[in-house]
Formats: structure tokens, sequence, C-alpha cells
């Protein structure tokens, strides 16, 4: 086999969001499993596009998920660069002359307002709308005239009668195009800047890409890059178009979708791990052959196959890629979970009287619980909030047996005296009081975790009132027992 070469060839039109990074996620796999290339090109030619910043956006992305391109703007192959498209349009220029002369290609000069009002008398008469080849039959003196005079005009392609274009797609098997639903299409636009489906087989060619894996929506731009292909002479890559990713009901995913966070920044922000969204998106149109689900990058390159890339559209699943980032959490060294939380406690809570070891501490009880680093604001706030409160369920249980009463003093008695206020003593006190109290199991625990935190589920209770604070366990004690 020969070299692989893939690209991924985002336009730097915005943030790198999930499609994007699944499209330059099954590329890098593929690539990496056969030992290949994975290329960074930047597809820049619509101008107006083109956001500042985009295409460092892209690459900071793409870094943060370890997917790192072998050839980049930043890192070219003096063999293939420039990378940005922008940047190679001499390249397409000698390509377009050759077209002109061998008659494959033609100047059209046509005004926008002309090709709208064909259209709509195409579209009025039940034609699909396609460009009619009016300048196709200019004489080259008509040419020769309309060029000295400056009119603006673009390059199309003389789309060849009769033809069939099929490919073996790497996902969706056989497909066929025939070139009679085809209009000469645009290759050059009247600013001499190519059009997307020129550009791109132009690169792909002169930057020997073997294989293409990219979004569904280009399947109908295959037939015209092959037509490219064909009249140039070159050899055709192996194309995969890759179903859509569907949100839970079902429908496309949109960028502008509420529901699902589209952006790897806004993963990134909230503390979901590099190596879990890596997983996840693995898993979003690709399955392994076991059950298997969690797979470090190198057993997902190992493991990736081109053959099990699902031909239906992938659900993103958001209760699944909680799971999944939690499952990395749990394995994270401590000191790294503690790197994931700071910034969000940070900004939520006043941390100056708190110990870095208390810090820790808290940060440590949940490490188990927590799906991503921010979710850890919300369960910590009874260790930072002031204004104690019971909610409703709680209290009802507080009320239901009239022995809670007196486990409750018991416990707040024995820990009066308590120097150390250690969980170990803590724990002691709780077994103390389940002798002394006669309570068990439920009637034991569950009003001394009311009493001291609000709630009726939390982290390890002894731990949770160590971390609390002997003053504070002991005020929130009494408050309680006093409205029993
Ligand atoms: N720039 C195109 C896009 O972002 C690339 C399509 C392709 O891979 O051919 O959709």
């Amino acid at each position: 086999m020969e070299k692989v070469r893939v690209r991924y060839a985002p336009s730097p039109t915005g943030h790198l969001h999930i499609g994007n990074a699944r499209t330059a996620l099954f590329n890098y796999l593929f690539a990496k499993h056969y030992h290949g290339d994975f290329i960074l090109r930047i597809e820049d030619t619509d101008v107006a596009r083109n956001v500042e910043g985009g295409e460092e956006s892209q690459l900071k992305y793409l870094n943060w998920l370890g997917i790192i391109p072998d050839e980049s703007p930043q890192h070219p192959n003096p063999k293939y660069a420039p990378y940005r498209q922008m940047e190679r349009l001499d390249i397409y220029q000698k390509y377009t002359n050759w077209l002109l002369e061998k008659g494959y290609a033609y100047k059209c000069f046509c005004t926008p307002e002309e090709l709208e009002v064909e259209h709509q008398r195409q579209e009025s008469e039940g034609m699909a709308p396609r460009y009619n080849r009016k300048c196709l039959y200019l004489t080259p003196e008509e040419v020769a005239e309309k060029e000295k005079q400056g009119l603006p005009y673009t390059i199309r392609i003389k789309v060849p009668d009769n033809e069939v274009y099929e490919f073996d797609d790497m996902i969706r098997g056989h497909v066929s195009f025939e070139s009679k639903d085809i209009g000469d299409w645009v290759l050059v636009k009247a600013n001499g800047i190519p059009t997307y489906n020129y550009a791109v087989v132009i690169d792909d060619h002169t930057m020997d890409i073997t294989h293409v894996f990219r979004g569904e929506e280009h399947l109908s731009n295959t037939p015209k890059q092959i037509m490219l292909y064909k009249m140039f002479g070159w050899e055709v890559p192996k194309f995969g178009h890759m179903t859509l990713i569907v949100n839970e009901n079902h429908k496309k995913l949109s960028k502008r979708d509420a529901n699902v966070l589209q952006f790897m920044s806004q993963y990134e922000e909230l503390g979901y791990l590099p190596q879990a969204m890596f997983n996840f998106m693995a898993l979003l149109g690709w399955s392994p052959e076991g059950e298997q689900e969690i797979f470090d990058k190198d057993s997902l390159i190992e493991a990736f196959s081109e053959t099990r890339l699902s031909k239906s559209p992938s659900m993103f699943d958001k209760a699944k890629l909680a799971w999944v980032n939690n499952r990395y959490i749990k394995e994270l060294p401590l000191e790294e979970f503690v790197k994931l939380c700071m910034p969000h406690l940070e900004k939520a809570y006043d941390l100056s009287s708190k110990s870095k070891e208390w810090i820790e501490k808290l940060i440590a009880t949940y490490q188990e619980q927590v799906s991503y680093g921010a979710e850890i604001v919300p369960l910590v706030e009874l260790f930072f909030n002031n204004k104690f409160e019971i909610e409703a369920e709680a209290d009802e249980f507080l009320h239901s047996d009239p022995n809670i009463k007196n486990t409750l003093e018991v416990f707040a008695n024995l820990l009066v005296n308590l120097d150390d206020f250690t969980k170990d003593n803590i724990f002691a006190c709780i077994k103390e009081t389940q002798k002394t109290a006669n309570a068990k199991g439920k009637m034991l625990y569950m009003p001394i975790r009311i009493a001291t935190t609000g709630i009726m589920h939390g982290p390890d209770l002894a731990v949770s009132l160590e971390l609390l604070g002997k003053d504070v366990v002991l005020e929130r004690l009494k408050n309680t027992i006093n409205t029993l």
C-alpha cells in the first residue's frame, strides 16, 4: 500500500466544533492506524467568511485534543507547501490556464443579475436551474473584446456529456452520478479566487492525498471533483462520507442548537478532559468490535478500522459524554483533578480563608462523582454558604421518627468534647451514637447528614463534617435540634 496521506481541511471561519473535530479525528485515526501522515490544510478562499484568529483556534483545539498534524502551515513539508489555499493561487492559475487551453473550461461574462433572471425562468418552467452555456458559444474574438472592455468574468468548467461518475465510498459503498445532472459550474470566481470544488482537487492531488474522510454534505460535490481528476488524468483518492451527527431529537446537530455545546473551547472551559473528548468522539459514528467503550489514544489507533464507520446517523448522547468524562476524571491523579476544579471554585467562592489542604480534601471528596470540572461548584455550596437550609423532603424525614431528636443530641454532645475534629474521630462518634441512641443505618446517618448539610445525599459523612469544621457542625446541629 502506498503511504497513506489524509488531510483535515477546515475553513478558518470559526472555532473547532464537534462536526469538524470528529472529521479531523477520523482522518487522524485512519492515518495513524496505517502509519501514514495527517495533514492540516487551511481552506481560506471564502475570504469574506474568514475570521481573525480562526486558524489559530483550530490549531489550538486540535492540539488540545492531541490530534497533532504531521504537516500544517506551521509545520510545512517543503515538497507540499504552502498549506493555506490563499497562498497557492499561482498553483491554481497554472492549471486554469491548461484547462482553458484544452477547452475544458471557458470564460463566462454573464452578470449575477442575468444569471438570476435565467434561474427564475428555469424554475418557473419546472426545470432544474443550471447555467445555460451562453458564454460557451462566444467566439474567441467576442471573448477578446469583452476582456478588452474590462468586463469581469468567471471561469466555468465545460461538463462532459454523458459521463457517469462512479466510486466506491469507504462508508456508503457504490455511488454514482451522471454528468447530465450537473450544470457547468464555476471553477474560478470573478475575483480570481478558485471555488472550493476546484481548489480542493488541485490541492489533494498535488499534496498526494490518498484518502478523504469528510462529512456527508460533501457527497454531492464528489462527482464535480472526480470530473476534474478525469480531465487532468489524475488518480482519484478514495472517499468516505461520514454520516450526520444528530441531537437527541434525531435532528441534524446545528451550530445554533442550544441544547448541545458545539465547540471544543466550551468543553475545555467547563472542565472536560481532552482525552475523554477524543474517546467520546471516536464513538460518534464508529464502533469497535467488542463491547469496550473506554479507549486511550493508542488503543483507538490500534482498533480503528474504516470498515466499522457507521452508515446511519450518530446521536450525540450527552449522558454518555458525561459518563465517559467521569470515567477519565476518576483515573486522574488528585493534583490533576484539583487543577481541573480550581479555576471554577475560585470563580464561584471566596477561598481566601481556606487552607490548601482543606481545598484539596474538599475537591478529592468529589472526584468519584463529578463528570466535569465545573460541576463541582454547586455540589460544594454547602461548605461555603452560611445560609443553612434544609430541603423540604429532608425536613420531612427529620420529623418522621421521635428518636431522631435524641440521636442528634447524643451525637452533638459527643462532638462537643472532641478536640481533634478529624474524620476518624468523627466516625468514632457516629459509632458511639449508634450504641447510645440505639439508632442504626439510615436512622443514624440520615438525621446527622440532614442536620449538618441540609441534604439527603452527599459524599462520605465523616469527611463532610471534618470539612465543615467543628463550629459549623455544632451550630447547625443545635439549630436543627431546636426545630424538632
Ligand atoms: N473546507 C471544506 C469544509 O470545511 C473541506 C471539505 C473537504 O474535506 O473536502 O467543509
